[in-house]
């Protein structure tokens, strides 16, 4: 059994972890750090996959390039050059409504002067300036539909769907969107807050206002992040590989981490794991405060790659969605060589479809034949694919999405207090305070913020998320 003594041990090697480490070594090049992983390779969730010259991923497809730690990140991987970008503001997307695919237009007064609901409906969405906000926790559905009336849950419906692959009745309108919220608590209206909002914000010397952000991912995939993160901890010696933590212990001077391998010791810990796994470790922690839950429901979901000839008519845009009441088998698909040209080979088009998610966990059962043959099924009636994919490949990642359900606001408040009150203990990760790529590398940057100032991490200001479809 080997031992060591570190300044900071990092546990996971999926994008949490990784930036953690190169956001404290951008700072402090002469910490002594470990980074623990117990697969073979570096980014966990994320993992691009290439074939006959299609590229599909895994995991992530891409984020937004609205968030400065995402970009600052980019920037320490050396990866500005190698970024691919697909504006929002060019790029459209569409909701499966009865049947067909209705383009979503990005801005809300577009939106608003669009058909996709009866002028009564727009009517009541102004009914938010006058009702009082709503007691307790309520599901996204009921906040939904209480603030802007029931025609708006199909659209509600698709855009949780395309994030969390998950239920819209389940998923808690304070876990997945704190910060509008907030504006309905503060103002009594989401739409009177945001526009209070706007006006406290500068203005724009242009009155154009900001410009959409681009979806972003690199021309190898979104896999190159994470390899691009894990290279110079791997030249350095500063993470392991095959190296799964069995056991975490408080002692009297920091942490003692057990492996199959080692006993490592150190002055901070960072768990940078999915929630289930980070409540799994800390189980057996002696004098650790007890959760309010033992785990949260994840939702799985299959990719189905598919490439088509260019008979396969495919519109401009990045992809649709479909909520639950239209009844289809997949979820929704990315038109993927439409976003990031080069994914596909000449005169061919890659469409990634995703099916399974909270609400239909038994479809992840089909052979891989049957889910190939329903998708197919299911894209045709909505696209023109005269032919047969020639391509297919069915992706069944590992990993679950975290769902943000009955008592994860509970469950963020244990964390706060863990943190608080055990002293070098940091904890981020899949499913902490968001589940989102950006959301990762901010609680990252927390993590590492929390082990340079080891004063703990304060409940930052709930931002507002804008809302993409
Ligand atoms: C199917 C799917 C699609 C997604 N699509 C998007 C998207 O399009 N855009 C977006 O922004 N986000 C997306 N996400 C979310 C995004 O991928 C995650 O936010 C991010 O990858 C989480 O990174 P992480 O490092 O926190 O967790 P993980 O990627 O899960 O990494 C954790 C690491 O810890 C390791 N580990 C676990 N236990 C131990 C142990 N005991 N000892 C040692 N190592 C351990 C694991 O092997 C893993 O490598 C998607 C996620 C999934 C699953």
């Amino acid at each position: 059994m080997q031992s060591k003594q570190v300044d900071v041990l990092i546990i996971g090697a999926g994008l949490s972890g990784l930036s953690v480490a190169r956001f404290l070594l951008s700072e402090r090049p002469d910490l002594s750090l470990m980074v623990l992983e117990k697969n073979d390779r570096p980014g966990g969730a994320i993992f691009s996959y290439s074939e006959e010259g299609y590229l599909a991923e895994w995991g992530a497809h891409g984020f937004l390039d609205n968030c400065e730690e995402s970009r600052k990140l980019i920037g320490l991987a050396g990866l500005e050059g190698e970024a691919e970008k697909a504006p929002l503001g060019k790029f459209v997307r569409y909701v499966c409504l009865d049947g067909k695919l209705r383009l979503i237009p990005q801005s809300p007064k577009k939106i608003l002067a669009a058909s996709l609901v009866s002028p009564l409906a727009k009517l009541r969405v102004l009914g938010d300036l006058w009702r009082s906000p709503l007691a307790g926790e309520p599901s996204v559905a009921a906040w939904v539909e209480h603030r802007f009336g029931r025609a708006l849950l199909p659209f509600a419906d698709a855009v949780f769907t395309g994030t969390y692959a998950g239920d819209i009745d389940r998923l808690k309108i304070d876990a997945v969107m704190p910060g509008v919220r907030r504006l309905e608590q503060e103002h009594g209206s989401v739409i009177r807050g945001l526009f209070k909002k706007r006006k406290s914000l500068k203005k724009d010397p242009s009155g154009k206002g900001p410009a959409l952000p681009a979806m972003t991912s690199f021309r190898t995939g979104m896999g190159r992040l994470p390899q691009a993160l894990a290279q110079s901890l791997e030249l350095n010696s500063q993470l392991l590989y095959r190296t799964e933590v069995q056991e975490v212990r408080r002692m009297a001077e920091g942490w003692e981490v057990q492996t199959g391998q080692h006993v490592l010791h150190c002055r901070d810990l960072v768990l940078a794991l999915p929630v289930n796994q980070c409540l799994a470790l800390l189980d057996s922690v002696a004098g650790m405060a007890q959760p309010p839950l033992s785990s949260l429901p994840e939702a799985r979901i299959a990719t189905i790659a598919l490439g088509f000839s260019d008979k396969a008519k495919v519109p401009f845009g990045f992809g649709y969605l479909a909520p639950e009441r239209e009844n289809r088998f997949a979820l929704g698909a990315l038109f993927s060589s439409h976003m990031f040209p080069g994914r596909a080979p000449a005169g061919h088009i890659l469409l990634e479809a995703l099916v399974g998610g909270r609400r239909h966990p038994e479809r992840l059962e089909l052979a891989d034949g049957e889910m190939v043959s329903r998708v197919y099924d299911d894209l045709r009636q909505l696209l023109d694919l005269p032919e047969p994919p020639s391509y297919a490949r069915v992706l069944r990642p590992r990993a679950g999405i975290p769902q943000l359900e009955e008592g994860y606001s509970l469950l963020l408040d244990w964390r706060t207090q863990v943190q608080r009150d055990q002293q070098g203990l940091h904890i981020c990760g899949f499913g902490w305070h968001g589940i989102g790529i950006n959301d990762m590398v901010k609680e990252a940057g927390k993590s590492a913020n929390g082990v340079l100032a080891r004063t703990g991490q304060q409940a930052g200001e709930a931002e507002v998320k804008p809302v993409y479809f």
